[in-house]
């Protein structure tokens, strides 16, 4: 099959990315709007109300009703579904809503036997979907692809010597990147103190709205037992590894098989090999054929990130949120070019320009896995880096290399203990240091899982983990952004280590 060419490709998506962006703010969730589901008789009807000035839910056995306001839209639903979770009974009485025909008129509405309170779609939210057929169809290659290529990659690695020492330059540069992370994170946070600049006001409007969401995060999490998540990288059935897409499982089991094709007989093992390699490369230009849709799905995705969630939240977090954002942007920009000119002949305008299409992958679908065939494809045929470093290093930087995820994960432990007057000594910021790095190997390559292992951070050094709460109507947000660092961190580890090892293939990128 000839290479499909799609002219000006990163235009295209770039342009989806500015146009979705804006077309989400333009149509957003409206947020004055909420439409009720209610038992009426036998059977279910809706009603959306609009403008209301006091939203009061009504507990019998309760003396006070607890009220909120105008702008209080997303509190009322997390109250709502805590009630649910209480299975307490209650009544609504929502009084100031104006009347369309006379703005003058107030009206009174109650509702009783509420089954679900929520948002009103809207078109920007409405096309989310088209958004979720692309980041399924990258998923679909993630699992196929890692299993793949990181045993072809094993494999061809040769010898157990060859596998030793590329393995350890890459789990070295991957460590060594993540301590350099959180610590930009950790003096930042220290310097600027977010947490300290945050008013009493929005914390508590922050809590009354995400501990619902925070609670429910720390008990599905439940106990975290580090030996035990040592002992859970060995599949007990690498098939079932595949279908729970157990990452560090796969990639343990694909590796040991790669090592140990290279030990049996060639007649045995090079059949298997070229499956093996035959599988990689359909997966890889599956990629090319999908990114056909890259520009429609970006949209889709930016618009209803954007008319969900709007970008007015950052405001409120906004000292938390620059830190996050300025440690993010010295880390991409600033580290990994310095590290690229020490270890690679690569030129850092190169550099950006042919993993450009990843970044933007990797913005709109905040998951590292979706990006990792993109990225594969961009660092053989952009950067020159050789299919067997690509595919050794990659995958396994998908999984284990989260700097961005480790910078923020810094930033938000320090955030949160001084929104709640904690001193953080040098040993427990050291603990953060160490306890993120480990947190980031074990954080699976998509959306939103940050958060949830920086409840194990917060807890190593006993910061309230509800604390989580103050920051969740942020993080999807930074999640977008923290992912693009953790995918150049694993191109820029693809080019350092290959260029370490004289494989780089481009006669006018190599290091030889
Ligand atoms: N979304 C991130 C990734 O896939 C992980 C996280 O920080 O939540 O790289």
């Amino acid at each position: 099959m000839k290479r499909i060419k799609l002219p000006k490709l990163h235009h295209q998506i770039l342009a989806a990315l500015i146009l979705g962006a804006i077309f989400g703010s333009i149509f957003n969730v409206n947020k004055d709007k909420l439409v009720i589901s209610f038992l009426s008789g036998n059977s279910i009807k809706t009603a959306t109300v609009k403008g209301w000035e006091q939203f009061s839910f009504i507990i019998p056995g309760q003396a006070d009703t607890v009220k909120f306001g105008k702008t209080q839209q997303q509190e009322i639903i997390s109250y709502h579904s805590k009630l649910k979770k209480e299975s307490k009974s209650f009544k609504i009485l929502i009084s100031g809503i104006p009347l369309p025909e006379d703005k003058a008129v107030n009206r009174i509405q109650t509702f009783s036997n509420v089954v679900s309170i929520s948002k009103e779609g809207a078109i920007s939210t409405d096309i989310k979907w088209i958004g979720d057929i692309f980041i399924r169809l990258l998923s679909m290659i993630a699992i196929p692809l890692v299993f793949a290529s990181l045993t072809v990659g094993a494999a061809s690695l040769g010898d157990i010597r060859k596998f030793a020492r590329i393995g350890g330059k890459t789990i070295s540069y991957y460590l060594i990147t993540t301590v350099i992370a959180i610590t930009i994170g950790l003096v930042l946070a220290n310097l600027v103190k977010p947490g300290e600049r945050m008013s009493v006001d929005t914390k508590k409007r922050m809590l009354s709205t995400y501990t619902e969401d925070a609670s429910s995060k720390i008990e599905n999490l439940g106990s975290y037992d580090i030996k035990q998540q040592i002992v859970n990288i060995i599949p007990r059935n690498p098939i079932k590894a595949f279908t729970d897409g157990d990452m560090l499982q796969i990639i343990f089991f694909s590796v040991f098989l790669g090592l140990i094709l290279s030990l049996i007989s060639k007649e045995k093992a090079s059949p298997l090999i070229k499956f093996f390699d035959g599988l990689s490369d359909s997966m890889i230009k599956m990629v090319d054929v999908i990114m056909l849709m890259a520009p429609i799905g970006v949209f889709a995705l930016i618009s209803a990130t954007v008319g969900e969630f709007g970008f007015d939240i950052l405001q409120t977090l906004i000292w938390y949120a620059a830190v996050v954002i300025v440690g993010l942007m010295i880390h991409t920009f600033g580290v990994y070019p310095i590290l690229l000119r020490i270890f690679s002949k690569i030129k850092t305008i190169t550099f950006f320009k042919g993993i450009r299409r990843v970044q933007t992958i990797a913005f709109s679908t905040s998951s590292s896995a979706a990006t990792l065939p993109v990225n594969m494809e961009c660092c053989q045929e952009n950067l020159g880096v050789s299919k067997s470093i690509t595919s050794f290093v990659l995958p396994l930087g998908a999984t284990i290399n989260m700097d961005g995820t480790a910078l923020y994960q810094g930033v938000a432990a320090v955030f949160i203990a001084q929104v709640f007057g904690i001193d953080l000594n040098f040993t427990q910021q050291i603990t953060i240091i160490i306890t993120a790095t480990l947190a980031s190997i074990g954080t699976a390559p998509v959306p939103g899982v940050g958060i949830i292992m920086l409840i194990i951070i917060l807890k190593s050094v006993g910061i309230p983990e509800e604390g989580i709460a103050l920051i969740m109507g942020v993080d999807r947000i930074l999640d977008m952004c923290r992912t693009i660092t953790n995918v150049t961190g694993d191109a820029a580890g693809a080019v350092i280590i290959a260029s370490s090892e004289k494989e780089i293939l481009h006669p006018d990128l190599s290091n030889a």
